[in-house]
């Protein structure tokens, strides 16, 4: 288990908002993250204060792609309760 600070991105419908500087432990052999509690509960309030952006320390732009044209197939959308296996 190895102390770092790492950062993550959390969509909130079609906003996203890129968190920094997050102390964590992340696994030395899978990389999975872990925060401790009191991390994890000011991660909590900053998504309930609902990320407000007088807050925010810089901005990005971010490219946005489709796979559409990467696709050989047209997406097909399927109905809200179809089940997928
Ligand atoms: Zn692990």
């Amino acid at each position: 288990m190895v102390e770092t600070l790492v950062r993550t991105a959390i969509w909130r419908g079609d906003d996203l908002a890129i968190v920094e500087e997050i102390p964590a432990h992340v696994c030395g052999s899978c990389a999975e993250q872990f925060y401790d509690e009191d991390v994890s509960e000011a991660l909590r309030r900053l998504a309930e204060d609902g990320f407000p952006p007088a807050e925010a320390t810089r901005e990005i732009v971010v490219p946005v792609f489709s796979l559409e044209r990467r696709l050989t197939k047209p997406a097909v959308l399927l109905p809200e309760d179809t089940c997928v296996d």
